[in-house]
């Protein structure tokens, strides 16, 4: 008998064990021989079921090395659209997007996961206008950013409604928290007042920045406190360490570069998105790799430069994809209720955990 290991789950879904991590239901059961390395492979005792430790991750029953893997995602995350990844990695389009689609999904639950618990002082919110499929469908990107940290909190798409502006704040402050009473600053889109005012009532202070254009330029800056006092405003400036006044420079810096990190977004771009799930993805992944992979240049101590989530303090040290994709384990618990819950919604017999 092998020896029993606790990091990981059965992912059989018609298993009674289905799931549960540290149980002592799983063993070691020998390696997988590739082509180049070996996987390691467990066996459930409950089941019967054998499995390698790539299960649940978008390595798993790749054909290429996981390195190839990592490159595809990094090449779309700064800004390469399929065609282009397909061209210099000599893969099939095909190929790259359902890896990039498997990435995503994995970024997706690895942000979910670990995005939470980050201090909330001064948040910052705007839109990037783009297009699905044909000019004529427009799709907003909401993203709100927190300045301290740099880190990109939240992230809603679709059209730009009540509705999604409470998703984006909503899922802010819900995995965050407030030491002191937050500084918001957005642009003067009337809902984010709305939604503010019935998230705090009068406990955040909401500044408007309104900008008005001619001939393409910005002629005239309006700043406006919409919920909050003068003296609330100026002590809230005085604590914080990167603005003296109301501004959205943060979130627009930020706009700028998800509009670097994706294909879809640049402007006058041939390459926009045809499916709304596509940018969806492909923006999950930005964000992470934002959050988590990429030094940011503002957040420079000495020799060292930090990732938005290290200076939040989520996580250690800068990640790589690779910690990212195969950060499974402790989401196969996770998982399986996902799956659970879906299908017990839709009156069906989960197949396996890669159902997902
Ligand atoms: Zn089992």
């Amino acid at each position: 008998m092998g020896k029993a290991v606790t990091d990981c789950a059965c992912p059989n879904a018609q298993c009674a064990m289905f799931g549960k991590i540290g149980k002592g239901n799983i063993v070691l059961h020998g390696f997988l021989k590739l082509k180049r390395g070996r996987r390691r492979r467990y066996r459930c005792e409950a089941c019967g079921r054998t499995f390698v430790s790539s299960v649940g991750t978008p390595y798993h029953r790749l054909k290429c090395t996981r390195a190839q893997f990592d490159r595809v995602a990094a090449l779309s995350v700064e800004g390469m659209s399929k065609s282009g990844i397909a061209r210099v990695m000599h893969l099939s389009w095909n190929t790259v997007a359902r890896w990039l689609q498997r990435a995503a999904e994995a970024a997706e639950r690895f942000s979910d996961r670990v995005l939470r618990g980050y201090m909330l002082t001064e948040l910052q919110a705007d839109e990037i206008r783009t297009f699905i499929d044909s000019k004529k469908r427009v799709q907003w990107v909401l993203a709100a950013i927190e300045v301290w940290s740099r880190l990109w909190v939240s992230l809603v798409l679709g059209r730009r409604s009540y509705r999604n502006v409470r998703r984006l704040l909503a899922d802010a402050f819900h995995r965050g928290e407030c030491g002191r009473i937050p500084l918001i600053t957005t642009d003067g889109n009337r809902y984010y007042r709305i939604v503010l005012g019935r998230l705090f009532g009068r406990g955040c202070i909401h500044g408007r920045i309104v900008k008005t254009f001619r001939k393409g330029r910005v002629s005239k800056v309006e700043r406006d406190l919409s919920i909050g006092s003068e003296w609330q405003l100026e002590e809230a400036l005085l604590y914080s360490e990167d603005s003296d006044k109301l501004n959205t420079s943060f979130v627009e810096r930020l706009n700028l570069t998800i509009r670097q990190g994706s294909a879809y977004l640049r402007r006058r771009s041939p390459a926009h998105a045809r499916q709304g799930e596509c940018l969806a993805g492909q923006l999950e992944l930005l964000r992470c790799y934002y959050n988590f992979v990429r030094p940011h240049m503002a957040l420079k101590f000495g020799r060292e430069i930090r990732t938005p989530a290290m200076q939040a303090g989520l996580v250690g040290r800068r990640l790589t994809f690779r910690d990212i994709f195969t950060a499974v384990a402790e989401f196969l618990r996770l998982m399986a209720l996902a799956i659970r819950v879906r299908c017990r919604r839709q009156g069906l017999i989960p197949r396996s955990a890669l159902a997902l």
